[in-house]
């Protein structure tokens, strides 16, 4: 309205200096005419004149009028320009793949574009008028809103995500650009966000940190419990909603058991643990018996759950969806399930979900078994190494380590150490004469009566085959190990009573000292090995000191 009364002032000025114009002229020209001269001949005289200064008056109003013209033709091609320009930008905001909201000063939402409606689920006319807040899940750190708003109110744009929900309460990550708009007085009138759906991203990131850390359990050696528990734990924090169960199928493949829960209650994974799989069995029974995924979008009507409606009731339990979990052998290892409280039926995404989770506990299942097979096999060569398999005493390979162990404590500690070499004697005929096995069965109990012999933190070793060393920590002197080894001489003599033979047998044993005989352990054992001999020498069944 002012700019139309601005533009028809000069006109308006224009015309009027015309006429102001014209009727001078009119008048100065009649004026010039005598009053005795008024003659015909001076009328038209003045007529000509008359129309002569009416022809420069249109000359003028014509040139004048064409620019004008012009200039307002150039105003109406800025203004469509313009317009052009808004729809174009309308029209990009309208089919922008972010979504697009304006609030006004207040953060009350003025508009939303389609994308917007696309991702939350509300329309333009649902959010009129409403404070962005409504998309708010409570997953977002308060601190990050008190950011946000710090920047805002000093006119600065603000990035950020945000974990929202949408109206059928899924919850989604979005990244934002929020803008404030200002007017020439710096004030915010609009603020203006643009805001990216970056779910999918998020949620791969997500799994690929659960991965690793499913990975790094397994290389740390942690239990299977507490792997399966970091699943089950990955996505119910992803998913609130959601409360998750492992249960693993058995060796004879029959029966599930408690792998990993942690929201489900104690009462409901006890009700559940063990239960024998087939058609009916819950959705996890019956998952493992088809080897099927197996929906179930509402508990309570549903004939699988038919018998467990108490505990499910009682647990709050309102759909369960279960998921085979399968091996690389294609067999079935367990189930992996997705519990809501409500009826719920599962989107595209929670198919992903629910196939990504079972894969990851699959492979967390075969890993986990495989280096539980490979630690066991490692631990029975150890021990192989380390113990002899009849009499379960410890090898040369244990003895020699504890022995240099012991020299090295000894010499620390300015102590005494005995090395005693234990030889059977005639040994040969024992075998010869009740057979190999009564010979193994009299090994072991000639083991088991020279340990009776010894304390608790002195070595009994078998280094061959009635061959044995014993180290005792400690001792005193010569003598006492004497008294040791004759001790065990003894035991020995008495008659032994095995697969209802009764036999005899004797040793013959030599004794070095540390640090008397010898301070290194080849030279310790080569002496005690050849007090040994002189026993055999000297007739059997005897000790001898080096
Ligand atoms: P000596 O008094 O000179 O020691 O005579 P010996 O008969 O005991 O002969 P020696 O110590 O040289 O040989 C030990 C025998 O023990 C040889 C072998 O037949 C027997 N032997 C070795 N290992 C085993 C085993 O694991 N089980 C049984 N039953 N016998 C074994
Ligand atoms: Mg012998």
């Amino acid at each position: 309205m002012q700019n139309k009364t601005n533009n028809s002032r000069p006109h308006l000025l224009f015309i009027f200096l015309s006429l102001a114009f014209l009727s001078e002229h009119v008048r100065a020209e009649i004026s010039l005419i005598p009053e005795t001269e008024q003659s015909l001949v001076s009328w038209l005289h003045a007529f000509a004149q008359i129309m002569g200064a009416l022809f420069v008056l249109a000359v003028i109003s014509a040139i004048y009028f064409f620019f004008q013209n012009r200039k307002l033709k150039r105003r109406l091609q800025k203004s469509r320009e313009h317009e052009d320009r808004l729809r174009t930008l309308y029209t990009a905001i309208e089919q922008s793949p972010a979504s697009v909201v304006i609030a006004d000063a207040d953060a009350n939402i003025s508009y939303v574009n389609p994308r917007f409606t696309e991702v939350t689920g509300y329309t333009l006319n649902e959010v009129l008028g409403h404070n962005p807040r409504l998309l708010h899940s409570g997953l977002t750190g308060s601190e990050l809103y008190d950011a946000m708003w710090e920047k805002l109110s000093r006119g600065e744009n603000w990035s950020g995500e945000f974990v929202n929900r949408r109206k059928n309460g899924e919850i989604y990550w979005e990244q934002a650009h929020i803008s404030p708009i200002l007017n020439t007085e710096g004030k915010v009138t609009q603020y203006v966000a643009v805001k990216l759906d970056i779910t999918d991203r998020k949620r791969r990131e997500q799994h690929e940190r659960v991965h690793n850390r499913v990975l790094e359990l397994l290389s740390r050696g942690a239990s299977l419990d507490v792997i399966l528990l970091a699943i089950v734990e990955s996505v119910e924090t992803e998913y609130p909603e959601m409360m998750c169960s492992i249960l693993l199928l058995d060796k004879e493949g029959k029966h599930l058991h408690s792998g990993a829960s942690r929201s489900l209650p104690d009462f409901y994974n006890e009700a559940i643990d063990g239960i024998e799989i087939g058609i009916g069995a819950g959705s996890c029974g019956t998952a493992a018996f088809t080897g099927e995924r197996v929906i179930v979008e509402d508990i309570a009507s549903h004939p699988y759950w038919a018998s467990y409606l108490e505990v499910t009731t009682r647990a709050g339990l309102g759909s369960c969806w279960s998921q085979p979990i399968y091996g690389s052998a294609n067999k079935v290892l367990g189930t992996f399930a997705i519990y809501h409280r409500d009826r719920h039926s599962p989107e595209p995404e929670d198919i992903s979900l629910i196939e990504a989770s079972a894969n990851l506990a699959a492979i967390a299942i075969e890993r986990y078994h495989a280096a539980e097979a490979l630690r066991q096999s490692e631990e029975k060569h150890r021990r192989l190494a380390h113990y002899d398999v009849l009499t379960g005493l410890p090898t040369r390979v244990l003895f020699s380590d504890r022995l240099k162990q012991s020299i090295r404590s000894a010499k620390r500690n300015k102590k005494n150490l005995a090395l005693m070499f234990l030889d059977l004697d005639k040994f040969k005929p024992v075998n010869d004469s009740f057979g190999h096995a009564v010979g193994d069965l009299l090994l072991k109990e000639v083991a088991v009566r020279m340990q009776s012999c010894v304390r608790a933190s002195d070595t009994v070793s078998r280094i061959g085959g009635d061959e044995f060393v014993i180290l005792l920590q400690d001792v005193a002197d010569a003598n006492s190990a004497f008294h040791v080894a004759e001790k065990i001489r003894l035991a020995l003599n008495q008659p032994f009573e095995l697969a209802g033979y009764q036999m005899n047998i004797s040793c013959c044993v030599g004794i070095a000292l540390y640090p008397e005989h010898a301070t290194d352990e080849r030279t310790l054992t080569k002496n005690a090995d050849m007090a040994m001999y002189r026993a055999k020498e000297n007739g059997r069944n005897q000790v001898q000191v080096f």
